[in-house]
């Protein structure tokens, strides 16, 4: 912090998606001297980004409530707000309120909700704006900040924080071809191309994770009563979140294992101890969950990269499981013989007519088959900022502010998100959250991490790392 008198602190935080108005919160309510607080975000409402924009009721969080409080001191916050608000918002509370999962648009609320209560609350010390504009470059310096907005304006600030979520890449050549196609829903949740497919008989899914429960559950409130042959690479299959106890903390007391092999073994090792005594795998991720920030430090890059082309599907599909109510329309489809699942290998599409050609290779061999419709949702999610047109990264890649992380996965940091210059300066000003510290800590993406954490202001220093050891 500057040491003049009349000098108000200010942090610009860029990206006003769940990471960036988070941050405003958190910056909110710790503040006890004078703060200026900016979010430049190009959307005209803050907290939503990709996750929270849905409309659609049948998109829930993928965890209970108790867990996605905003306040970890205070799990029955968000329970508490959903009893006296889910009703006004169209969504009836059931009895057991902190064990339910709310839909994703009212989580969304409650995030602009706490904001505003942010805001008020601290009103006689900070100010707060949002700026609609996208950032296009930065310029650091010692003791400030400058970005450029596409706008033409300029602003300095003390300290920025880049909450800039995860970029979308295009379409890959296997689908290029029915690009545009009205039988091709490129994004999952597309409601004007899911509704040109409600009334098809058969639709190929393409991937079998979440992206996959929120596509069937919206076809089904859409009244699709057809079939849905779901194929994924690796044949895994996304499952329904049960309440289970955590398991024993198997990696507590031994050194963390250093490879993706041997931790793989400890794994199985302890799945195979839970089968034998009756209990529910599903407490493994949350023994696990505590350990991924260690044992993500402690691995080499090779190792990382190792999890990520071997692991990393069943890490997905273990840790990310979906609610109990969206998973009941999966489960209905299953009962009445509407939805299978294979491994399978996307190798074409092409158009034929009304209908779209699917190539695939399964295990028995290839096979081409026509559909009314096709959803992809395998996210298309793009960590690597050296491959992404974005001028605004392109431009802080350039200018040496951000280096890629060696992994390829965002940018580098330390483990409290200060970022890391080209030349290996760590920014005393310059911070992150959220997806661009993939490479730095693996789960950085998820609520409950961006929310245990403390980014690297150093006007509101953390008491954890950024990524608190939190349990989900
Ligand atoms: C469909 C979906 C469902 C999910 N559900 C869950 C869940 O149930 N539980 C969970 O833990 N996690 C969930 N996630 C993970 C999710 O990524 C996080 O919860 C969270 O939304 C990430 O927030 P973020 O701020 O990092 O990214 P985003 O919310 O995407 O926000 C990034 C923002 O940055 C803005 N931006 C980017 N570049 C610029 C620029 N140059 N200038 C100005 N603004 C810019 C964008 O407009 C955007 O609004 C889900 C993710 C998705 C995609």
């Amino acid at each position: 912090m500057r040491s003049d008198h009349n000098h108000r602190h200010s942090i610009t935080i860029i990206g006003g998606g769940f990471a960036g108005t988070l941050t405003a919160i958190k910056l909110l309510d710790a503040a006890t001297q004078p703060l200026d607080i900016t979010i430049v975000e190009r959307r005209a409402d803050l907290r939503r980004g990709v996750a929270y924009s849905t409309t659609e009721a049948v998109h829930l969080v993928n965890g209970p409530a108790n867990i996605f409080s905003l306040h970890p001191d205070d799990p029955e916050h968000l329970a508490r707000w959903l009893t006296g608000n889910g009703a006004a918002n169209g969504w009836q509370p059931p009895e057991d309120v902190a064990a339910s999962t709310p839909p994703r648009y009212l989580f969304g609320t409650y995030v602009r909700d706490e904001l505003t209560r942010g805001i008020a609350d601290a009103r006689e010390r900070c100010t707060f704006r949002h700026i609609r504009s996208s950032a296009t470059s930065l310029r650091s310096a010692a003791n400030h900040v400058r970005v450029t907005l596409a706008n033409g304006d300029a602003i300095e600030a003390d300290e920025m924080v880049l909450a800039l979520g995860v970029f979308q890449a295009g379409l890959s050549a296997h689908e290029a071809p029915v690009s545009g196609h009205p039988a091709f829903a490129a994004n999952p949740w597309d409601s004007a191309a899911l509704d040109r497919l409600a009334d098809g008989k058969d639709i190929l899914v393409i991937g079998s994770s979440l992206s996959m429960v929120d596509a069937v559950a919206s076809m089904e409130a859409r009244g699709y009563r057809g079939s849905y042959q779901v194929i994924s690479r690796r044949g895994q299959f996304v499952e329904s979140r049960r309440d289970a106890e955590p398991a024993r903390d198997f990696l507590a007391d031994r050194p963390l294992p250093a490879t993706a092999r041997s931790l793989f073994s400890l794994v199985k090792a302890e799945r195979r101890a839970i089968a034998k005594a009756g209990a529910d795998w599903q407490g493994l991720p949350l023994a696990i969950r505590p350990y991924i920030l260690p044992l993500w430090q402690k691995a080499s890059d090779r190792e990382r990269l190792r999890f990520t082309r071997h692991l990393r599907a069943f890490w997905d599909v273990t840790a990310h499981r979906s609610a109990p109510d969206t998973h009941a329309a999966i489960e209905r489809a299953i009962g009445e013989a509407r939805l299978s699942h294979r491994a399978a290998r996307l190798i074409e599409l092409a158009s034929d007519g009304d209908r779209i050609l699917a190539t695939i290779r399964t295990r028995c061999g290839v096979e081409a088959l026509t559909f009314d419709g096709i959803i992809d949702c395998r996210g298309h999610q793009l960590h690597d900022w050296r491959r992404t047109a974005d001028p605004f990264v392109q431009s802080l890649l350039a200018a040496g502010e951000v280096r890629p992380h060696s992994t390829g996965f965002g940018i580098d940091a330390t483990t409290d998100g200060a970022l890391i210059s080209r030349d290996g300066h760590v920014h005393r000003n310059l911070s992150a959250i959220g997806h661009p510290l993939r490479g730095v800590a693996w789960e950085s993406s998820s609520i409950t991490e961006q929310r245990a954490g403390d980014h690297a202001c150093r006007s509101h220093p953390g008491k954890n790392n950024a990524f608190g050891t939190v349990a989900s």
